[in-house]
């Protein structure tokens, strides 16, 4: 049971030195077949899993969506539409990397019915976007960006990443200044990580004196809290911001545990069934279009998880959110109270000044979003 749809494109122009995501370089001929693939898994899944009602979120994502061709991801929502259901306000987004858009083509995939666009802006600075290998220059990003608009797109959002090699916290200052001279209805800032096994871990180590450390960090991320909310973005999620009514339906879905199904090479899926159902695709390409070729879904074992687990992911999950959880809420999902359930977490975090009281609700504090993984510990 679901009521959202992911479609994962694990290909890019070039691969970016500090990406862990699916995704690796491609030809026109992988993409285009790539999408019949997908085409034909989602047959597949509709014999296998039903929609809860139609569809409220579909969400493209990468790797570089925006590298199909507008036809084949017209021909994919309309096919969705057929198979689920597509409610007549769907949030449709895409992601978009500056690099491989153009008014036109912009154009297109609005004519094909998505309403909301993800641009992969990073950085409006280019020896930053150079470090991070990526594709575009801040024009090419401005651009894009008034290029969507010209195309007609109403509900833009941009991508920023802090704590680069060589910031400064005035860089950072100019980069949200920038972003907000744009006017985008949504803001993520991400600070970066160095994944394991990405030329940038072997490039830049733990103690990296490239890196900006912990502090600067944590005032990098307090500085966008600051510019942002001044400028009139709701800080709805820990790396999100949106202006009133803008947050994005899709993603707020995942914090509050809607079912939605992930089709493409590693998506993931949640099924709203018993206490949740968990399932993910293979990564590698060949064995997931081979076993599409045989007729049969790519997805690995399915996990049930158990009242236990469904509860730790309630908090963790719904403590993104700024709004946090609230007591009633968790007693409708799981028949108990939420202070009996976690007392010991509760009165903990909010002696430490990680959590608060909001009324009926239960939200983490500025300093709780900086330390949420140590916060989350608490309930698992
Ligand atoms: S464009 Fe995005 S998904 Fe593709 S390699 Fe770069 S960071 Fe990864």
């Amino acid at each position: 049971m679901f009521t959202r749809l992911y479609l994962h494109i694990p290909f890019c122009r070039r691969k970016c030195p500090y990406c862990a995501f699916v995704s690796q370089e491609s030809t026109t001929a992988d993409l285009d077949g790539y999408a019949h693939t997908l085409l034909a898994e989602m047959g597949l899944a509709a014999h296998a899993f039903r929609a809860e009602r139609p569809l409220e979120s579909v969400y493209f994502g990468g790797g570089t969506p925006s590298l199909i061709a507008p036809p084949l991801i017209d021909r994919i929502l309309k096919r969705a539409g057929e198979l689920f259901g597509l409610d007549r306000e769907a949030e449709i987004t895409l992601e978009a990397n500056p690099g491989t858009v153009d008014r036109e083509r912009l154009a297109a995939f609005r004519s094909a019915g998505v309403n909301r666009l993800s641009l992969g802006v990073q950085s409006f600075h280019d020896p930053l976007l150079k470090a991070l290998g990526r594709i575009h220059s801040a024009v090419a990003a401005r651009e894009a960006f008034l290029a969507a608009r010209a195309a007609g797109f109403t509900n833009i959002g941009i991508d920023l990443i802090h704590a680069l090699p060589g910031q400064t916290i005035g860089m950072w200052r100019s980069e949200l200044e920038q972003a907000l001279a744009l006017g985008p209805e949504h803001i993520s800032v991400y600070g970066l990580t160095v994944e394991e096994g990405t030329p940038f871990a072997l490039r830049y180590g733990a103690e990296s004196p490239f890196l900006p450390d912990e502090d600067l960090a944590v005032a990098m991320f307090e500085e966008a809290d600051d510019v942002l909310t001044a400028a009139g973005y709701e800080h709805y999620e820990i790396a999100n911001y949106a202006l009133p009514g803008r947050r994005s339906a899709h993603n707020s879905g995942y914090w509050h545990r809607d079912g939605y199904l992930g089709l493409g090479c590693g998506a993931h899926s949640f099924l709203r069934e018993g206490y949740g159902v968990r399932f993910g695709n293979p990564a590698d390409l060949d064995a997931y279009a081979g076993t599409i070729a045989q007729g049969r879904l790519p997805h690995g074992a399915e996990l049930s998880l158990t009242r236990q687990d469904a509860m730790a992911e309630f908090m963790f999950l719904g403590l993104r959110m700024a709004d946090g959880i609230g007591a009633d809420g968790f007693r409708q999902e799981f028949g108990i109270g939420l202070d009996e359930t976690f007392e010991a977490a509760l009165a903990k975090l909010t002696a430490m000044g990680l959590l608060e009281p909001a009324g009926n609700r239960v939200r983490l504090t500025r300093r709780g979003m900086l330390l949420s993984n140590q916060v989350f510990a608490h309930f698992l």
